[in-house]
């Protein structure tokens, strides 16, 4: 048996619902958090969150509502990016601007008399940031600062002022301060919930108390071994693309953004930014969104990518994020003795980071045709996508550096001794091929 139980059901059934939850008549309610409240039920078994809330502060006493009795109980937490975003609405609402604060007053002290929840709507609906929420958040600060009260009056709020001619003085920064702490929480719950480490440790860390043995989150079940597993040559690769395309982007973006970059979606946002043209455009086509997708999702959990804590959630790299970018470049550098005089090839002069640009318009053609035929070829015969086989960098700095060694092969972008040992043969024999027949 089954009952559903949110905040705007009359007094009456939303007492039947909880009566009947806690007297064991129904087994499973469907509510809002407005149903943690009340309840004491000490043998609650699962709590399911279907989304993300707010913070950890809340996640944990809502899904502490479970095994109170100290009996196995389960918490499962569901998390899509989106989540995100209802929850920016909230805090949004919660926290309006200071302009609209300072409208509505105005607004209510000019107004005869008293003013509606609707009327106040109404006031102010040229502020673009006016709705329901966001105007009874107005209307609690005002009464809260002492500049107006409010009433109930046949089920809805009036607000009046308490003295019209009282100028506003509310301390910005406060409410400023308390917005971005919002932004803060909601930072680390989505952390939290894209993690890749033990759950419970992250909760015991966050409130300030020392890790224990787990051994009973999903994290610890899916992990016997305590530490991650490496990840593997694909894998770090689609990793590192990633990384390397939110640390070249000219600007910070969003996730959606970032991912259009990446997946070379054709979104109108992307080439109005222009940013069609960037080197990274379409970089990870070949892979599917979701995938790419949940790899920046893993790749915030683990602290390698940040997004801002305020309203736009921008993404950039992090230092660990460097650090790893960096650590996996190092292997594919041309070794330093390596060079001049008895090879003909061309020294990489970038270590690290962006292509150098002679690559890009110094590579052969011929070459990058014979190159990418074999590519495709591999990609077939693997089943795998064609930037994960070699990146299109890869195919450029190949025709470009003309490796003829194994060492040689070492130095170009994304290939690591995995790579070089699955494609290095052939690799070599393309370009020595090429370089007898030109
Ligand atoms: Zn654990």
């Amino acid at each position: 048996m089954s009952n559903y139980y949110h905040a705007g059901l009359e007094d009456d059934v939303r007492h039947t619902v909880q009566e009947a939850f806690l007297g064991e008549k129904i087994n499973i309610v469907v509510a809002t958090n407005a149903f943690g409240m009340g309840i004491n039920k000490p043998n609650v078994r699962f709590v399911i969150h279907y989304n993300m809330p707010s913070s950890l502060e809340s996640y944990t006493q809502e899904a502490g509502r479970a095994g109170r009795d100290n009996e196995k109980s389960d918490c499962l937490l569901l998390f899509g990016p989106e989540d995100r975003g209802l929850q920016e609405y909230f805090i949004n609402g919660n926290n309006p601007p200071y302009s609209l604060i300072e409208y509505a007053y105005q607004e209510i002290c000019k107004a005869e008399g008293s003013v509606t929840e609707e009327g106040l709507l109404v006031l102010c609906k040229s502020q673009r940031e006016a709705n329901t929420m966001s105007l009874r958040s107005v209307a609690s600060i005002l009464q809260e600062h002492g500049y107006a009260d409010m009433e109930y009056e046949g089920g809805s709020r009036i607000i009046y002022p308490l003295d019209r001619r009282k100028p506003l003085d509310i301390p910005k920064e406060m409410l400023e301060q308390k917005r971005e702490i919002a932004f803060q929480k909601l930072a680390k719950i989505e952390r939290y919930a894209q993690s890749k480490k033990c759950l419970r440790n992250f909760i015991q860390t966050y409130f300030g108390f020392s890790e224990v043995a787990c051994n009973n989150c999903s994290f610890c079940f899916e992990n016997k071994a305590p530490q991650i597993s490496e990840s593997s040559e694909e894998e770090s690769d689609v990793r590192k693309i990633i990384l390397d395309c939110v640390r070249t982007l000219p600007k910070h973006y969003g996730l959606y953004t970032v991912l259009g970059v990446l997946t070379g979606a054709s979104y109108n946002n992307i080439f109005e930014k222009n940013l069609h043209r960037n080197p990274m455009y379409g970089a990870l086509s070949s892979s599917p969104k979701d995938t790419v997708l949940a790899e920046i999702s893993a790749l915030i959990g683990e602290g390698l990518l940040i997004r801002s804590n305020d309203q736009y959630g921008v993404l950039s790299i992090t230092k660990d994020g460097r650090k790893t970018l960096n650590q996996k470049q190092k292997k594919t550098l041309l070794p330093k003795k390596e060079t001049h005089d008895t090879n003909k090839e061309k020294k990489p002069v970038k270590k690290k980071g962006e292509m150098d640009e002679r690559v890009e318009t110094g590579y052969n053609k011929t070459l990058m045709d014979e190159l990418q035929t074999y590519r495709f070829r591999k990609a077939v015969e693997h089943k795998e996508y064609l930037q994960l086989i070699l990146s299109d960098r890869t195919l450029k700095e190949l025709a470009f550096y003309l490796p003829t060694t194994e060492d040689a092969l070492l130095g170009i972008y994304g290939i690591g001794p995995s790579k070089a040992q699955r494609f290095g043969q052939d690799l070599l024999e393309l370009v020595k091929k090429y370089a007898k027949s030109s």
